[in-house]
């Protein structure tokens, strides 16, 4: 049996710290519902811990250069990338994501952020408005605390996304990872502290809900970036604006991939594939939703099938495999009651549906055709390995139903015409756009939600807006023209 056990469950002031008193929390290896490691909550005296060594250190922090503070983040990225191998394993443990995934989009795609937000510091700074005489400069600052909370999927990803943005500009951060996947966030704080980061500026620390809320209304934190369903995102933008903090809400979707006539089928195929079953399924931005032309929909389905054929499950370990299972027994009977419900509604379950028997969260990927846009399969997110396959005749009509959602995360376009794949992605409503591919979220690409899906964008520049603040100072250059 195997055991991954943390040397403690929080990271607090640069350092594990543990207090057993706390609500334990087993973490299962998703692929053999095993016991890997047990953690405890935060309890009361962690969270005040934890809150007033950021406030402490977050001062010295932010007077650093930007530069200085760069060098940092860019040495965590190399360590990030020099032990690759170990945090993709570990991501593995933590969510059952195949190895074959985890060594390309997860500690990678961290030590990108990093990478990225420590080039950045160096540069960030106010601007000089001339006014003719009297003049204004103005000061970007750091917001102060900042909490950062994150789902399960991508627990090193939502880690960095959040933090690299934040400490560069000069924030310290509190992180609450999901509950379900705690163990990577641990290895951040610590390859964060071995590359140079002061006591106090990230700190990790564990629990559910009930330790997430305390910090996002405790009055010393400035700033919450929740990554996270949109009933939470709601709870927690709440709470927040009752205090006036800044926000970041990265929220779920149920996104439209539109498949035109003209489209190279074998790309959309794979589009299709990366939008609903990598990470077996269990991504904000999937492309849950594929509306493919009437015309086309038999050699879709044909092509389809065939590619499912080459699904390999097992032990998410061994890097043949391509199919993990989901994250919990909770996520995997949510999508089990979502395919009942398809099937109840009248879709034709075209492949899988099922469960795998024996040990392990393991679902198939599944494939529903004749789906109407009222069906529950069609309106909301599952959250799971499950497709649902839409026809359309015009272009207006897909792009019609496509934005009849409350969600607007992402959306995906085939086609060989390319006039058509910008006017219909001018059209529809979406944070993010694919065109002719699906899923690519690099750091220099703004990322984020429009209607329920969220609230700010994470990576890119953009980021920066979300981290840091303004200060206008006006100066005059003449004496004071007061009218009496
Ligand atoms: P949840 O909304 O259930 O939880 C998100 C986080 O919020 C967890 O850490 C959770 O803790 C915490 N939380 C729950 N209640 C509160 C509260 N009242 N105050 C503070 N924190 C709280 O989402 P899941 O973890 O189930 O993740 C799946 C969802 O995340 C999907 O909807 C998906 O679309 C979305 N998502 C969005 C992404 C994006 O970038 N747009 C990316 C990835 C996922 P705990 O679970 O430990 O109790």
């Amino acid at each position: 049996m195997t055991v991954i056990q943390p040397a403690a469950s929080h990271f607090i002031n640069g350092a594990y710290v543990e207090d057993t008193r706390g609500t334990p929390m087993p973490v299962l290896y998703p692929a053999t519902g095993e016991t890997i490691a047990t953690l405890h909550a935060a309890t009361p005296q962690l969270i005040e811990k934890a809150i007033e060594s950021a406030k402490a250190a977050q001062p010295a922090w932010a007077a650093l250069s930007g530069t200085e503070r760069g060098r940092i983040l860019r040495r965590a990225a190399d360590i990030f990338r020099a032990r690759n191998h170990e945090l993709s394993v570990l991501e593995t443990y933590d969510t059952g994501k195949p190895l074959q995934e985890t060594l390309v989009a997860d500690a990678t795609s961290g030590a990108d952020a990093l990478e990225y937000f420590g080039s950045l510091s160096s540069s960030l700074t106010g601007e000089y408005i001339p006014l003719g005489g009297d003049w204004v400069y103005t000061i970007r600052e750091a917001l102060g605390l900042c909490v950062g909370i994150g789902a399960w999927n991508y627990p090193t990803q939502i880690a960095c996304w959040k933090a690299a943005p934040a400490l560069a500009c000069g924030n310290a951060m509190i992180f609450k990872p999901s509950e379900v996947t705690p163990l990577c966030a641990l290895k951040v704080a610590e390859i964060l502290s071995e590359a140079g980061l002061p006591d106090g500026i990230f700190q990790v620390l564990q629990g559910a809900g009930e330790v997430g809320a305390p910090l996002v209304t405790d009055p010393r934190v400035d700033k919450v970036s929740l990554t996270g369903s949109v009933p939470t995102g709601k709870k927690v933008y709440a709470a927040a604006a009752a205090q006036m903090k800044h926000v970041t809400m990265e929220l779920g979707g149920k996104s439209p991939m539109v498949v035109f006539e003209d489209a190279n089928i074998d790309d959309a195929v794979g589009g299709a594939i990366l939008g609903n079953f990598y990470s077996t399924g269990q991504v904000c931005s999937n492309g849950t939703r594929v509306y493919v032309h009437a015309s086309i929909r038999d050699v879709f389905l044909k092509r389809l099938k065939e590619r499912l054929g080459a699904v390999v499950m097992g032990d998410p370990q061994d890097e043949a495999v391509n199919f993990g299972p989901m994250v919990s027994a909770a996520q995997r009977d949510i999508t089990l009651s979502y395919i009942a419900k398809g099937q109840a509604e009248g879709a034709t379950l075209f492949h899988g549906g099922k469960a795998v028997d024996g040990k392990g969260f393991f679902i198939e990927p599944t494939v529903f055709t004749d789906v109407t846009d009222e069906m529950t399969i069609a309106r909301e997110e599952i959250f799971g390995p499950v497709m649902c396959v839409l026809t359309f005749e015009e272009e207006a009509e897909v792009i019609a139903r496509a934005n009849a959602s409350d969600y607007g995360l992402a959306a995906g376009v085939f086609t060989a015409d390319l006039t058509r794949a910008h006017r219909v992605v001018g059209a529809l409503e979406a944070g993010t756009c694919f065109i002719n591919t699906y899923n690519l979220a690099p750091v220099e690409v703004p990322f984020g939600g429009v209607k329920s899906s969220g609230v700010g964008r994470e990576n890119s520049k953009a980021a920066i807006e979300h981290y840091s603040q303004l200060k206008s100072v006006y100066v005059a250059m003449g004496p004071v023209d007061a009218p009496f």
